[in-house]
């Protein structure tokens, strides 16, 4: 009430002082995370449910936190964006990734890894100096080595996020749209945008079944085809949203079913064996 106005406000700008310190604290740590090894890198390995082999992985960001303990992107992803400090995160992965693959390639496993950017990271050429500077100290296939990016990143900014995308593409490297479905899903955007592949929602592939016989997921295979694009599903938890995808024409399935974002050690040991030699 208009009463306890005052009061309020107090607390109010209590909590805002708490978040923006929080917030601080979070960019400030990030720094020192990266240089101290604190991140680490969890695998999900991506299914082809037509011949059952693993034919590639989505690189998951998890911060072992010296007092936080173990942290999802949940915790701090947001304020990473936010302060920017996303950007050393970002360098820092694209490192990783990089030695991933080259180690996967040079025991000839024929798999790509994908890793997530962020909207800030097709703001400017950083991304792109990065990927190439890196490129030049790995033996790594560019083909790959895949960006996932939501609609909305390429979309707010198309101009430049257009050009980054398109300069590494021209590169090898391949572009997935994530989370296809939630965001603006414009068909007048679609055949600009610079992609190779839609990552259907988990939204959509977790209603999938008895009584949604998938009409978005349909829509989502049909309009990949229609533009020459691959598709996946991803956050598939049980076999019978797999098998509705296989009736449904998707070849390529992602989550919990097959395996949570595991660290890399327990992939190699567990999936590489399942992928095409
Ligand atoms: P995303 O890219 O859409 O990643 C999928 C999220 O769904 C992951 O959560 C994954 O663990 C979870 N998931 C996978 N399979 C299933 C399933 O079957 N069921 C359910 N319920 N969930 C499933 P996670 O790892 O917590 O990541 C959350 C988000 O954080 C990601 O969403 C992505 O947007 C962001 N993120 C993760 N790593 C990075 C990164 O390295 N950089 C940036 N910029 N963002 C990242
Ligand atoms: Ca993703
Ligand atoms: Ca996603
Ligand atoms: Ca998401």
């Amino acid at each position: 009430s208009k009463k306890t106005g005052g009061a309020n406000f107090a607390f109010y700008t209590q909590d805002i002082l708490v978040e923006a310190n929080n917030r601080l604290t979070i960019a400030a740590e990030l720094k020192r995370a990266v240089a101290g090894g604190e991140l680490e890198l969890y695998l999900q390995p991506q299914f082809d449910i037509v011949n059952q082999c693993v034919v590639g992985a989505e690189a998951l960001l998890r911060w072992n936190h010296p007092v936080k303990g173990f942290l999802t992107p949940a915790d701090f992803i947001h304020i990473a964006e936010q302060t920017r400090s996303i950007r050393f995160v970002t360098q820092w992965l694209v490192k990783e990734v990089f030695s991933i693959v080259e180690r996967w390639q040079a025991h000839g496993h024929d798999l790509f890894l994908s890793f997530n950017v962020s909207a800030l990271d097709l703001s400017d050429f950083e991304l792109v100096d990065a990927m190439h500077n890196t490129a030049r100290h790995h033996n790594v296939d560019a083909k790959r080595i895949e960006l996932e990016i939501v609609e909305s990143a390429i979309i707010e900014n198309f101009q430049s996020a257009s050009n980054i995308l398109n300069t590494l593409r021209e590169t090898g490297f391949s572009v997935a749209i994530d989370d296809f479905g939630t965001g603006y899903s414009s068909l007048a955007y679609l055949d600009k945008l610079p992609v190779d592949k839609l990552k259907i929602d988990r939204e959509f592939t977790g209603k999938l079944g008895a009584d949604d016989q998938g009409g978005v997921v349909k829509s989502v295979i049909d309009l990949a085809a229609n533009f020459g694009l691959r598709v996946i599903a991803e956050g598939v938890e049980t076999p019978e949203q797999e098998m509705h995808l296989q009736r449904l024409g998707c070849a390529r399935a992602q989550g919990y079913y097959y395996s949570k974002p595991i660290p890399v050690s327990q992939f190699d040991k567990t999936f590489l064996q399942l992928s095409r030699v």
